[in-house]
């Protein structure tokens, strides 16, 4: 007998095959290292010490190197570095030349090629930089450059001009200054860790950091900004975890891109930090064949909430200088947004932004639900598309005027979802 089942029906059932396999909690394995000694793997200056930073090693380990990856490993030594724990590594898949994992981590020839839209710092941090180190962007908060090291390198980082320093860079954060800068500055309510990775200097060079910080009156909420979570699980010991949360308010932002990177390692490092009180949140990068896809995208944000991370960004990649290969379209970012709000839960849900290039800040983007506004009635549709009106019509005063303070936008006949499919 015939299957009765439709081409539709099956890949709705791939779909959810794909979701519940990639929602599920992992060891990442030993690998090649399965010889190695328990004490050692978990160790994170072992971890650090034995990355893979060179085309030997990548090509023993990895035979299915592609000719564009070992062109672009050997270019590698001259620009953003590579380098990956061993931990990380054993996330790849070898047999896959789009695993999600490899794209973010090994180099491929492309990031030679550049646009001219492109540039070496697209978020023009170097302009708002009252001193090296400090970028002063928004009002009330500084983001404080604190190393240019990372354990491993993302082939899009947005700061690739200054991280692993392969560039020249020649990147010297001066602490007392940036101290002192804040200090003199009673404005600056909020500081930002980051990097470069803050959570690679040891427990007193980083808790020496947030006593001067703190010691500061009106510095009320620190933040840190990490992958360290994501790339080397082992360095979230119970010391680092009793020794930050002497600084609280303190809050740290992961970065995390695929739900196969949230492993059972990493959910027990983010349980640590989590029981030490502080708030995480998660920064996710659009990222093309890497999480540019709802079903991916979809189990990422679910299993963050299970991590007890609040998904925080998704950011558009910035234009920063041969990642073109990576950057997956504005498009595609809203076509995602508008399937998970609504259809999951609101706490799953991050802000898509764009960091407006040349030095703008982060501008929310969403999908359309206000299909047209004046002064007397709201026209929303909701995440099925249905419409719906929001009267104002009996508020006595109206607190604004629409025409002039606000765009009105004419609603067509036809009140129907906007198309945001690719084409
Ligand atoms: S961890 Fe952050 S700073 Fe380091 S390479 Fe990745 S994106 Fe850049």
């Amino acid at each position: 007998m015939q299957s009765e089942i439709s081409p539709v029906a099956d890949e709705e059932s791939a779909d959810l095959l794909e979701f519940n396999s990639l929602k599920q909690f992992r060891p990442a394995g030993r690998g090649f290292w399965s010889h190695v000694p328990d004490e050692q793997w978990n160790d994170w200056r072992w971890q650090l010490k034995n990355r893979i930073t060179s085309l030997e090693q990548l090509e023993r380990l990895m035979p299915t190197l592609t000719p564009e990856e070992h062109a672009g490993t050997i270019l590698s030594n001259t620009k953003l570095a590579m380098a990956i724990t061993p931990y990380f590594f054993n996330l790849i898949d070898p047999a896959d030349e789009n695993c999600p994992i490899r794209r973010q981590v090994i180099p491929r020839i492309e990031e030679t090629h550049t646009a001219s839209w492109e540039m070496s710092d697209p978020c023009g941090e170097d302009s708002h930089s009252p001193v090296p180190g400090l970028v002063h962007r928004y009002p009330d908060r500084v983001l404080f450059l604190v190393t240019d090291r990372c354990a491993a390198y993302c082939r899009y980082c947005t700061r690739s001009r200054l991280v692993s320093n392969a560039t020249g860079y020649d990147f010297h954060p001066e602490f007392d200054r940036q101290i002192e800068y804040i200090r003199n500055h009673p404005e600056i309510r909020d500081v930002l860790l980051s990097g470069g990775d803050p959570l690679l200097f040891s427990d007193d060079k980083l808790e020496n950091l947030l006593k001067q910080l703190r010691a500061i009156p009106h510095v009320e909420f620190l933040r840190i900004g990490t992958r360290i979570p994501i790339f080397l699980p082992q360095r979230i010991t119970p010391e680092l975890c009793a020794m930050l949360k002497k600084y609280h308010p303190l809050f740290i932002s992961i970065h995390s891109n695929h739900p196969r990177e949230l492993t059972t390692e990493v959910r027990d490092a983010l349980a640590r930090l989590a029981e030490a009180g502080i708030p995480l949140g998660n920064q996710s990068v659009l990222l093309k064949h890497v999480n540019d896809d709802l079903t991916v995208m979809r189990a990422l944000v679910q299993k963050l909430l299970m991590c007890r991370v609040k998904p925080y960004y998704l950011y558009q990649c910035d234009l920063i200088t041969g990642s073109s290969h990576l950057r997956a379209g504005v498009r595609k970012g809203l076509e995602l947004m508008d399937g998970l709000r609504g259809h999951t839960t609101g706490y799953a849900v991050p802000q898509y932004v764009i960091d407006a290039p040349g030095g703008g800040g982060k501008v929310p983007v969403n999908p359309e639900y206000v299909l047209s506004r004046n002064r007397d009635r709201t026209v929303i549709r909701n995440f099925e598309g249905k419409v719906f009106e929001y009267i104002e019509g009996a508020v006595a005063a109206p607190a604004y005027k629409a025409s002039e303070n606000f765009p009105v936008y004419k609603a067509s006949e036809d009140f129907s979802v906007p198309n945001l499919a690719p084409g």
